[in-house]
């Protein structure tokens, strides 16, 4: 009585909140089939208890564009002590913003409490650094205010499983139909806020067969900038699903168009700079994403081996031009190329730990005779090694007799294998001594592996 009195007396300009447009069935086609069992149970247990319950951003979009979800977010009003309380199996984790994670059987779903957009009680925290970067946000509020908060109209949508209704307040749905990536508010502020959103706008759009909105566009390049006061964890995480995306070729050429790659991926500035280095990283790349698509395990090691392999091999040429032996001149380029990136991106042990192993392969993997290739052979991580000398061979970089040599050496008999053994085919030791019986002449070396070509 008493709202719908107030709503007339304010006559719908300063106090209505923006209503929704509430999208049956019959006008989406989106059935609650397409929504998992743990995110149906997570809604039905909310809506029992009186809650408001709904699926929403990224799954609800993906349905409508006919793809499978890769997870399920719900938002409710209850927040997060009450959704524990309902759930057995769950936790309340983030520091940022308190979350739910419930879990039925190998699935997790994510409950988060409608998010505000402005401070109301006391205890609400929204600071911002000198950007406008939002460092903490954990204000509650509802549903219209946390579809306000999120990035992109298609990513504010709410879906209802027991009615199988959208609820729209930003005309998500009607963007969605023109291909169109739109900001919600004023896109500056918004990037201001949380430039990542740029990252994403890249990832979404070229995944998804969507156009960025001219007016979500335009700032881009001018505040590519502030993505380095981001932590670099953070730009870590959307750069791995970037890269996962299946669409990283995609991604990855986009993320040039619009001047984003500097900040995130200065390992992509030297080798893309040149012909032999572009062509290696796209055909890694496309192979990722081939492997993605086929529900193949791909290996961020390998990945991030492949981006920065040209930053290895020019800095491995320049400490052999300052006359160190091949190897030890390989691991210091690794170690220097490691050591730069540090500072930029937080590359985690686990993965530069790959990258090392599967580089340091690479001038074994040049040595066919003798025991050597055996040993090889036994390394636990000579498929990645060899699959990334395969793709150096497909780029032009080093000579395909080689990759083929190992193809058919893995697949062969013991005599076969005995007889590929390539004869008098120069040992380290043997080098060293010629090297060594040689001594006063000139520094440089230049076998760095005989199959390997110059750059161009
Ligand atoms: P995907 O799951 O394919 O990565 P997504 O859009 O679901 O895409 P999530 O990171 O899972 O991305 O985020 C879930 C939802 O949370 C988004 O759809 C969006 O509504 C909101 N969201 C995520 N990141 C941001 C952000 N930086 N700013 C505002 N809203 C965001
Ligand atoms: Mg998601």
């Amino acid at each position: 009585m008493i709202t719908r009195f107030l709503g007339k007396v304010f006559s719908g300009h300063l106090f209505k909140p923006p209503q929704p447009k509430i999208i049956p069935f019959s006008a989406h086609g989106v059935g609650r089939e397409g929504i998992s069992p743990c995110a149906l149970r997570v809604t039905q247990t909310l809506q029992r208890h009186e809650f408001s319950a709904f699926v929403v951003g990224g799954a609800v979009r993906d349905l409508l564009l006919g793809r499978r979800p890769k997870d399920f977010d719900v938002a409710t009003d209850a927040t997060p002590e009450e959704v524990r309380e309902l759930f057995r199996r769950s936790r309340v984790i983030g520091r940022r913003f308190r979350i739910v994670h419930v879990m039925c059987g190998p699935e997790t779903v994510e409950v988060s409490t409608f998010r505000g957009t402005n401070p109301t009680d006391e205890g609400d925290e929204r600071v911002a650094d000198e950007h406008g970067r939002i460092l903490r946000d954990n204000v509650f509020g509802s549903q219209e205010q946390d579809a306000t908060r999120r990035d992109f109209s298609v990513n504010a949508l709410f879906y209802d499983p027991a009615t199988q209704e959208i609820w729209d307040y930003h005309d998500g749905v009607a963007d969605l139909g023109k291909r169109r990536l739109r900001m919600i508010g004023e896109p500056e502020s918004r990037y201001r806020e949380d430039p990542v959103r740029m990252l994403r706008a890249v990832r979404l759009a070229a995944s998804r067969g969507l156009e960025i909105d001219p007016r979500a566009r335009k700032p881009i390049r001018s505040l590519a900038g502030l993505l380095a006061s981001v932590p670099p964890a953070r730009v870590l995480d959307e750069l791995l699903k970037l890269l996962l995306s299946g669409h990283a070729a995609q991604c990855v050429a986009q993320l040039r168009r619009e001047g984003l790659h500097h900040g995130v991926l200065p390992l992509l500035d030297a080798s893309m700079g040149q012909p032999l280095g572009e062509r290696f990283v796209m055909l890694g790349l496309r192979n990722t994403d081939e492997r993605v698509l086929a529900g193949k395990p791909v290996s961020p090691g390998f990945l991030f081996a492949t981006l920065l392999w040209h930053e290895v091999l020019a800095a491995w040429k320049g400490f052999e031009g300052k006359g160190e032996p091949p190897v030890p001149a390989l691991y210091r380029a690794m170690d220097d190329v490691l050591k730069t990136q540090a500072g930029k991106l937080a590359i985690p042990h686990r993965f530069s730990a790959d990258m090392r192993e599967i580089w340091a392969m690479q001038p074994r993997l040049l040595q066919r005779s003798g025991k050597r290739p055996y040993r090889l052979l036994e390394h636990p991580r000579f498929r990645a090694g060899y699959d990334f000398l395969r793709l150096r061979c497909e780029s032009g970089e080093v000579d395909r007799s080689i990759g083929e040599w190992w193809e058919r050496f893995q697949r062969a008999g013991e005599a076969e294998r005995a007889q590929m053994l390539v004869r008098g085919e120069e040992t380290g030791r043997r080098r060293r001594r010629r090297r060594r019986r040689r001594r006063g002449e000139g520094g440089a070396t230049q076998d760095q592996g005989e199959g390997m070509r110059d750059e161009g």
